[in-house]
């Protein structure tokens, strides 16, 4: 993925970023119940970086799944059938004429909103890009044959239409998480010079779109759960707990991350009084309270000067 961003030339900036994804873990203690922890990641938030697609895919379902609450909801699978076309003129024929479709009267009678997702092929053995478009709806029951008609006079190739009734909660996740996560499969990532025409077909192109009542929902909105404070990065809690501070213990304990533990006894150090001071000064403390360092830095006035 990373060699395709180069060939297609992308901004350095991208390609740092891209580089960087996961390189650093961190250390959040919630505020309103301190013996809860979590690790966070510094993410690249790349649309071709698959850990943070599966991160954002996550996310997604979560969000449709609360905005379905239970409600009844369908599958939609809309093919287009392809000759050598460009996978660019796929793509834009395929949104031409989804959009043309949510204009009809079948549609407008019997769908509220929803949410679609891209997904795109290459298949070797017939040198053909394969493009589909997957949608969660909401509305009423429609008739498949009817669908497929009014999909074929619209494209004028197609009438494959899939549309299935969505059987519980967890398969509503399961295909969200499938086609939300990533656009490619690896029958794209596998050839250099499709990869490359993929990257660039998708360029300022939406991968999930919203429809309807669904208009607007925020899709990537992350879930309320409280404020956190960062305690540091995993290696350095990971050296606090080795060196025996409880802090550092306690918060590692809760993730369940391995340390080796100090054959020490904990740190009894009473804090430090800072009875004379230089200008410029960079003070430490330890708190016995807290079992934290105090780390002021900065320039301390003493006497006056
Ligand atoms: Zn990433």
């Amino acid at each position: 993925m990373y060699d395709a961003l180069r060939r297609t030339e992308q901004p350095g900036a991208r390609l740092h970023d891209f580089t960087q994804c996961g390189k650093h873990a961190y250390v959040f203690q919630s505020v309103q119940e301190p013996d809860l922890y979590t690790l966070g990641g510094s993410s690249c938030h790349d649309r071709f970086c698959l850990p943070c697609g599966r991160e954002r895919s996550r996310i997604i379902a979560g969000n449709v799944k609360l905005r379905v609450d239970g409600e009844n909801a369908r599958f939609l699978t809309l093919t287009l059938r392809s000759d050598t076309e460009p996978l660019a003129e796929l793509l834009a024929k395929l949104t031409r004429d989804f959009t043309a479709l949510r204009r009809t009267k079948l549609w407008r009678k019997r769908v509220a909103g929803g949410v679609a997702f891209l997904e795109m092929k290459w298949l070797e053995p017939t040198q053909r890009w394969h493009v589909h478009l997957h949608a969660l709806l909401q509305g009423r029951y429609i008739p498949q044959d009817e669908l497929s008609k009014i999909w074929f006079q619209i494209t004028h190739t197609s009438d494959v239409v899939d549309i299935r009734i969505v059987e519980n909660q967890d398969h509503c996740t399961r295909y969200i998480c499938k086609y939300a996560s990533k656009p490619l499969d690896h029958t794209v990532v596998v050839h250099p010079n499709k990869l490359d025409e993929a990257v660039l077909a998708l360029k300022g192109k939406r991968l999930c779109l919203t429809f309807g009542t669904w208009r607007g929902y925020q899709l990537t909105a992350l879930p309320e759960n409280g404020e956190w404070i960062q305690l540091g990065t995993l290696e350095e809690i990971i050296t606090r707990a080795e060196d025996g501070h409880a802090d550092a213990t306690a918060a590692l304990d809760a993730l369940k991350v391995e340390y080796a533990p100090s054959t020490r006894a904990p740190p009894t150090v009473p804090a430090r009084t800072v009875s004379s001071l230089t200008l410029g000064q960079k003070c430490f403390s330890y708190s016995p309270d807290t079992e934290r360092d105090l780390a002021v830095s900065g320039t301390l006035f003493v006497n006056g000067e």
